[in-house]
């Protein structure tokens, strides 16, 4: 069984908890850490775990909204990270209480988790996103890239389940307040997928076993919850009750695939 959630998503922080097995013992791994130990021990706590039973936690890329706690987290409750060699050497806090580097091109255990990296266009050193398999099931999280490559598409398809990142919208992003650089940044070929790129990558893949789709790192400032719904259905071809919606304050709840 594959179960996942979502503690929190967007700019001001981001974690994903993912857990493999029958019981509450088995692996369990938090996919970044971008807030504080209390703030994480308290979304935690809101999914019902403990830090202290985490087996591992995996990072992304080094930005802020994705690092913040997790050296800190890692010494309090002895917890190893794994990350690409690029991302821990960009990471102000890499003391960790150990250590476990990533080829970004290899698959890799942590116990019963079997995880799948790729690489995605973002500006950071070595950022890496993750498809998590418990052999059975296979969930990918796909958040922070400008763009999307053949080579991700080529690991899309046939999904159980996508976490999909919808972070902005265009016009809003366009006529907002950020300044033009931002803008820039964020629209640009290493910055964020916008609701309309994320319909077309739904529709390049072969989504018939999809049993769960999120729409992730949604914007405050520059996109709306139904914009990002909407981009979503269209590019699966279901409902909005058919989509979930990981906010930055709530995240979403615990999801299973059997
Ligand atoms: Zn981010
Ligand atoms: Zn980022």
């Amino acid at each position: 069984m594959l179960r996942f959630a979502s503690l929190g998503s967007g700019s001001k922080g981001n974690a994903t908890l993912i857990e493999a097995g029958p019981d509450k013992n088995d692996t369990r791994i938090l996919l970044d850490c971008g807030f504080s130990v209390v703030e994480t021990e308290n979304r935690l706590a809101r999914l019902g775990r403990c830090a202290d039973s985490i087996t591992a936690i995996v990072i992304t890329h080094e930005h802020s909204d994705h690092v913040v706690g997790a050296g800190r987290l890692s010494r309090k409750y002895k917890i190893p990270v794994w990350l690409t060699v690029g991302t821990w050497l960009a990471c102000k806090d890499n003391n960790f209480f150990a250590t476990h580097f990533i080829d970004s091109h290899a698959d890799l255990y942590i116990d019963d988790l079997l995880l799948h990296p790729f690489p995605v266009p973002h500006d950071a050193r070595e950022p890496c996103q993750f498809i998590f398999s418990d052999g059975k099931s296979r969930l990918a999280i796909v958040t922070d890239l400008g763009s999307y490559t053949p080579h991700i598409l080529s690991h899309l398809s046939r999904l159980d389940a996508l976490l999909l990142e919808c972070n902005y919208d265009e016009q809003m992003l366009l006529n907002g307040i950020y300044p033009h650089s931002l803008k820039q940044r964020v629209s640009g070929r290493v910055g964020h997928l916008d609701n309309k790129q994320s319909t077309q990558l739904l529709k390049k893949l072969d989504l018939t076993q999809l049993k769960y789709i999120a729409a992730m790192h949604i914007s405050e400032k520059n996109n709306h919850p139904e914009h990002a719904l909407k981009a979503l259905c269209e590019g699966v071809g279901c409902t909005n009750n058919d989509v979930t919606l990981a906010t930055q304050k709530k995240g979403f709840d615990w999801l299973e695939l059997l």
